[in-house]
């Protein structure tokens, strides 16, 4: 691998949109729509990543987020009650009620919970809101602009894309301030001296209203008019966006046409699918939400997991074990040049890498019931760095959360209080090995020392390791699959696994 070749996608993106200019304005934006989920930190991570690299190279450089309140109600999604929600349909989402009534709107019922999880996740932006950039006037000259350029607007439209576009078609959308709507209504006239729409409802209502408090602008004209309008330089922005004809395509060439001004430095993205589940999406309901995420890995590992793949690349978020084995991939930094970059942007703060496997963690937690004095315990008799006491209790409560949440049943380790009768299945071979490991184990070995042992014996009864594994873990967890087993073993009291091993050799508990 070229050094070229192992520079971080951030650190690419910020010296290519260093040879454009000095000042950045790196825009995100999402719909507050239903909750905010895993799929949607690409955008926001994406565009944090190059903020990073942009402050460390000490540009000028601000970071917004447009919620898209304005956007109406599209339908009655699966997670609403239909009676409330019905004739809201069609209304901005910033006028509708929240679900919860404990909110200003429904646009912000679903913002709160998505700002707090980017405060957690480290990432500091100016949270704008559409309509309050329309109803404060800041989109005006855009509208007018827009209106009067209809004709090339259809032309740029019809040429992208290569649809017809409707005879009556306009870039504005009017908001009947009769029936709250913005899709029953259709643009009459407009006056740029005034700075006044006219516009008819299909509910019969006809007005003309300052530019400001009359509506929105339709999406592909709203995206560029907001670029240039806001000096945006830098937008991710998802796959579907970047298509030929797409609303890039159309929204290069109206800021350029229209507006007279530049399209930001694109940064298009791939979904994130979930696991056997393909891509995340609120249609399909295969979603975790960004919270749930939140509270079960740092908030340095959600950002590594997005900073490590490059935008374009497929990213499956398997919530299960590779969740794991993502957390002690960057407490351990011991990844390619590259991974090494993306875990230096990730970091903030707060959480110290743990000093061992996250996994083991999980597995002493299940043991000890999240016992932090348990875990104390046997992680010193373990011989493993004890971390401070903060680091330890915040590290057990996201264990418990992955447990509740996401532990697969494989994974899972119920230690058995009696003997399984599942032993009954070992082989004359497996209860020899499981007979001589209960005689050659000693108190002060620790995992790798087990580990190795049970390696040594297995060779001497003419066992696959598997095979010997498959029996400790049958002796102990009724199941054939577990932990990593010396560290497991180590777990345990020494007695206690002494005994065991010996019942099981003999194929039967102390009381049979
Ligand atoms: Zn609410
Ligand atoms: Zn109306």
């Amino acid at each position: 691998m070229t050094s070229a070749a192992a520079r971080h996608w951030a650190d690419e993106i910020a010296d290519a949109v260093l040879q454009r200019q000095a000042h950045h304005v790196i825009s995100t934006g999402i719909t507050p729509s239903g909750e905010f989920h895993v799929g949607h930190l690409r955008e926001v991570l994406t565009a944090e990543a190059v903020y990073r690299a942009l402050k460390e190279r000490g540009v000028s450089c601000r970071f917004h987020y447009v919620a898209d309140s304005m956007d109406p109600l599209r339908h009655v999604y699966p997670f609403l009650d239909p009676a409330r929600y019905r004739e809201a349909v069609g209304k901005p989402l910033c006028d509708i009620p929240c679900p919860c009534d404990g909110h200003p709107s429904y646009a912000e019922h679903y913002l709160e919970p998505f700002l707090q999880a980017v405060q957690k996740l480290g990432i500091t932006l100016e949270v704008l809101r559409a309509d309050a950039l329309y109803r404060q006037g800041k989109l005006d000259a855009q509208i007018l602009t827009a209106l009067q350029h209809t004709q090339t607007i259809k032309r740029i439209l019809h040429e992208e894309t290569g649809r017809e576009v409707a005879e009556d078609w306009s870039p504005f959308t009017p908001l009947c301030a009769a029936c709250g709507r913005l899709t029953t209504t259709r643009v009459t006239g407009f006056d740029v001296a005034a700075k006044t729409v006219s516009y008819a409802c299909r509910c019969g209502h006809r007005d003309t209203a300052p530019v400001s408090q009359a509506g929105k602008l339709t999406w592909r004209v709203d995206w560029p008019a907001r670029w240039q309008a806001l000096g945006v330089t830098i937008e991710p922005f998802g796959k579907d966006h970047a298509s030929r004809g797409g609303s890039y395509d159309t929204g290069q060439r109206i800021v350029r046409e229209v507006f007279g001004g530049e399209p930001p430095y694109p940064i298009p993205y791939e979904w994130i699918a979930l696991a056997g589940q393909g891509d995340m999406s609120s249609s399909k309901g295969n979603l975790i939400s960004i919270f749930n995420l939140t509270q079960t890995v740092p908030p340095e590992v959600v950002r590594y997991m997005i900073f490590r793949v490059r935008p374009m690349r497929h990213l499956v978020f398997d919530p299960g074990l590779p969740l794991l084995n993502l957390v002690d991939e960057y407490d351990n930094l011991q990844g390619s040049q590259r991974n090494a970059r993306a875990a230096e942007l990730a970091r903030l703060d707060g959480t110290p890498p743990l000093g061992f496997p996250f996994k083991h963690l999980v597995t002493l937690v299940q043991l000890t019931g999240g016992d932090a004095d348990k875990i104390t315990a046997i992680l010193k008799r373990q011989r493993l760095p004890v971390p401070p006491r903060q680091v330890l209790e915040s590290r057990i409560a996201y264990a418990r959360h992955w447990l509740a949440h996401f532990c697969p049943p494989q994974l899972r380790v119920e230690l058995q209080d009696t003997l399984p009768p599942a032993v009954a299945q070992l082989s004359p071979s497996q209860r020899q090995a499981l007979g001589e490991l209960a005689q050659r184990l000693q108190p002060e070995m620790d995992g790798d020392a087990i580990h190795a042992l049970v390696y040594t014996l297995a060779q001497a009864c003419g066992l696959p390791a598997k095979e010997l594994f498959a029996a400790i873990y049958l002796a102990f967890l009724g199941q054939p699959q577990g932990p990593r087993a010396g560290w497991f073993l180590s777990s345990l009291d020494f007695d206690f696994v002494r005994r065991r091993l010996q019942e099981a050799a003999q194929g039967q508990g102390e009381a049979a």
